[in-house]
């Protein structure tokens, strides 16, 4: 069992804290550190739409070059593919001699777009649940789980800055496990290529296609490959795979149990290793950088593409008929 850290010494965060943009993780780091105490800052964008919510919140607001400046820490919490442009023009230029620079997520330390000078601690604190969970467990006395970790050291005290942080933030509350900004992006980026968004939303249409090319109504196709995998996940959240399975009929079990592993065989699996490679690798990166700095014209195509899948307007009706009537409410269902 990895080391659980639930406390760091809030004391070694006794200067400015700089917390660059204020989306989904930004606006939680700012509200939490301001309510433990921290001096914070947010630095933004000249015409950030969210200049206002941020003063309004009761925080400093002030351009991202004098939020850097003076800061003996500096959390950049914008978007994955701006941060290194914005690093490179805004923040690096005012960082203060031995200021620490935070992530919460590691690919553009890891993948070598960002780096940081020899004598900048580098540190990531990344909260393992979206912004807004981040702010609310926190208010109510909780908190998110964190993963902490150091990538460059120059202080010699970079993980007990980073815990403490950590704890600012909340994290402490539920725990701080330690990794490297290694295992934090190639985890993170296997795990939503090959499960939890690339696999499951393939399997999910793959399942629906099957269905409605072999003549089912489409609503039903729906109803079965998609719309009910939120009640078996709700269930495997709460105690795992035993207990949904305890939940689901006899029938339901013994097909999971005898075909969940024809479905996901070995060949699957054998994809899966190739697709981990390729982000261990770092040709993934390179993709996703080449493809962002050509204006994502593949992105954009895809994205459209899967928006004008006929799965998309069959959820949409099956969502307003819910709206209407209940009858996809979760009451009205059981799981079959
Ligand atoms: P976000 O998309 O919510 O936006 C961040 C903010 O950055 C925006 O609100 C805006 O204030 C600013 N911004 C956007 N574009 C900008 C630009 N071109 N120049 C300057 N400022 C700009 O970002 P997020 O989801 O909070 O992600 C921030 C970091 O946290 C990322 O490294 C992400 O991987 C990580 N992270 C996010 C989550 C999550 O649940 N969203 C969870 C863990 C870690
Ligand atoms: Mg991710």
């Amino acid at each position: 069992m990895a080391t659980v850290h639930r406390e760091g010494n809030l004391d070694l965060l006794n200067g400015k804290v700089a917390v660059i943009g204020y989306g989904s993780q930004g606006h939680a780091h700012a509200l939490n550190l301001r309510d433990s105490g921290v001096d914070v800052e947010v630095g933004l964008r000249l015409g950030s739409d969210s200049w206002a919510a941020a003063e309004e919140a009761g925080l400093t607001v002030k351009a991202i070059p004098a939020a850097v400046q003076g800061a003996q820490l500096v959390a950049i919490l914008l978007p994955d593919h701006v941060q290194k442009g914005v690093f490179e023009r805004e923040i690096e230029p005012n960082l203060e001699p031995g200021a620490a620079v935070l992530f919460a997520h590691g690919f553009n330390v890891h993948f070598g777009e960002i780096k940081p000078g020899a004598g900048h601690d580098v540190v990531m604190v990344a909260p393992k649940g979206p912004g807004h969970r981040v702010r609310q467990l926190f208010e109510a006395g909780a908190g998110t789980p964190g993963l902490v970790a150091v990538a460059q050291d120059a202080s010699g005290n970079a993980f007990d800055l980073a815990l403490a942080y950590g704890t600012a933030i909340g994290c402490g509350r539920a725990g701080m496990l330690a990794t490297t900004f290694a295992e934090e992006t190639e985890s993170d980026l296997f795990g939503e290529q090959a499960v939890l968004c690339g696999g499951v939303c393939a399997l999910m249409q793959a399942g629906y296609e099957t269905l409605v090319d072999a003549g089912y109504q489409p609503e039903i196709a729906y109803y079965e490959c998609i719309n009910e995998m939120k009640l078996i996940v709700d269930l495997i959240y709460e105690g795992g795979f035993s207990y949904m399975r305890h939940s689901i009929s006899d029938v339901a079990e013994y097909g999971d149990l005898t075909r969940g592993q024809v479905i996901v065989d070995e060949h699957v699996k054998t994809t899966m290793k190739k697709l981990l490679e390729d982000i261990r690798n770092g040709s993934f990166a390179r993709e996703l950088i080449a493809e962002e700095d050509a204006g994502r014209p593949r992105f954009t195509a895809l994205r459209r593409m899967a928006a004008k899948h006929p799965v998309e307007q069959v959820g949409q009706e099956l969502r307003d008929l819910a709206g209407r009537e209940g009858l996809l409410g979760q009451e009205a269902h059981g799981v079959h």
